[in-house]
C-alpha cells in the first residue's frame, strides 16, 4: 500500500498557494493548532477537522511566547518525523511548520492581550501564557484562513480564551471543541506526560479521580468550599507536591460557580509532580 500523502510546508507563500487552490476548488479547511509531540488527543482533533471540513491543516509550532523564561520551552518534547507519520495516517492534508523566525521576525511588535476568561486560574500562575496563545492563534488563523479550528477541552481555559477572541475580533471561523482523551486509568493524554517518572506516573491518575469526585460532590449539592478542601486533601494525600489551584467555575465564563446562575460548571486544576506541571478539568 502506498503511504498517505501529506505536505510539510514551512514558508507562508507556499501555504497561501496551496490553501488558495483548495479554496478555488470549493473546499473547506479545518485547522488543528498543536505544539507537536502528538498523541491520540491531537489525532482525535484531526479526525474531527476531517469530519467537518474537506481539508485538515495541522500546525506544529512550539510557541516561545507562551512560555515564561523559567518554563520548559527548551526541553519540550519534539519529534517532527514521528508527528508527520502519525498525521499522514490520521488523514491530515498539510503540516504547517513555520520557524520561530518566520512567526516572530525581528521587529515583531504586536500582541493580542486577552482578558475575561484569560484572567485567573492559568492566568494567575502563568501571567503571559494566554497573551502568547491568543497572539499565535490569531496569527495561525490569518495564515491558514480556516473555516474552523479544533481545540481540546483538555486545555479548557485556552478553549474559552480562543472562543472569546474569535467572537471579540470577529474572526471568520468556527471554534470546535473535543472532549479530553484519556488513558484507561483516567490520566489525560499530554505531551508533558513523557516527563513523568514511573513513580509519578502511578500518582498522576489521582488528579482526574479528585476532579471527578469534586464534580460529583458539587452536582450532589455539597457546598463548594468544603468539597474543594476535601479535593485538595485528596491530591496532597496522593502525593502531588504542589497544587497551583483546584477550582469550581462557571463552564462558560469561568467565573466562580454559582449554583443558581451557572448553566454548566467545570472543575479545573493544575498540580505538580516533581518538575512536571499537569492540568486537567472535568464537567460538573
Ligand atoms: P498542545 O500540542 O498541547 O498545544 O495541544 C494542541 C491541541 O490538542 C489543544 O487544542 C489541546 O487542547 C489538544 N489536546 C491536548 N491533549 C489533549 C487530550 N488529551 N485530549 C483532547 N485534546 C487534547
Amino acid at each position: 500500500m502506498s503511504k498517505p500523502k501529506i505536505k510539510i510546508v514551512r514558508a507562508l507563500k507556499d501555504l497561501r498557494r496551496i490553501v488558495g487552490a483548495w479554496r478555488t476548488a470549493g473546499e473547506t479547511i479545518g485547522l488543528v493548532p498543536t505544539m507537536g509531540a502528538l498523541h491520540q488527543g491531537h489525532l482525535g482533533l484531526v479526525t474531527l477537522a476531517k469530519r467537518k471540513s474537506n481539508r485538515a491543516v495541522v500546525s506544529i509550532f512550539v510557541n516561545p511566547t507562551q512560555f515564561a523564561a523559567h518554563e520548559d520551552l527548551s526541553r519540550y518534547p519534539r519529534d517532527e518525523a514521528g508527528d508527520v507519520a502519525k498525521l499522514a495516517s490520521a488523514g491530515a492534508d498539510l503540516v504547517w511548520a513555520p520557524s520561530a523566525e518566520q512567526m516572530y521576525p525581528v521587529g515583531f511588535a504586536t500582541r493580542v492581550v486577552p482578558e475575561g476568561a484569560a484572567l485567573g486560574l492559568e492566568g494567575e500562575f502563568r501571567p503571559h501564557h494566554f497573551g502568547g496563545v491568543a497572539t499565535v492563534c490569531c496569527k495561525l488563523f490569518s495564515q491558514v484562513t480556516p473555516d474552523l479550528a479544533c481545540f481540546g477541552e483538555k486545555d479548557y481555559q485556552q478553549l474559552c480564551v480562543v472562543r472569546q477572541m474569535v467572537q471579540d475580533l470577529n474572526l471568520p471561523l468556527k471554534v470546535l471543541a473535543m472532549p479530553t482523551v484519556r488513558e484507561k486509568d483516567g490520566l489525560a493524554l499530554s505531551s508533558r506526560n513523557a516527563y513523568l517518572s514511573a513513580e509519578e506516573r502511578a500518582i498522576a491518575p489521582q488528579l482526574h479521580a479528585a476532579l471527578r469526585k469534586l464534580a460529583a460532590a458539587v452536582a450532589a449539592g455539597r457546598p463548594i468550599r468544603p468539597a474543594t478542601d476535601a479535593a485538595r486533601e485528596h491530591l496532597q494525600g496522593a502525593g502531588f507536591h504542589r497544587i497551583d489551584y483546584i477550582e469550581v467555575r462557571d463552564g462558560q465564563t469561568l467565573h466562580p460557580y454559582d449554583r443558581a446562575k451557572s448553566g454548566s460548571g467545570r472543575v479545573l486544576a493544575a498540580v505538580w509532580l516533581g518538575k512536571t506541571r499537569l492540568i486537567d478539568n472535568v464537567e460538573i
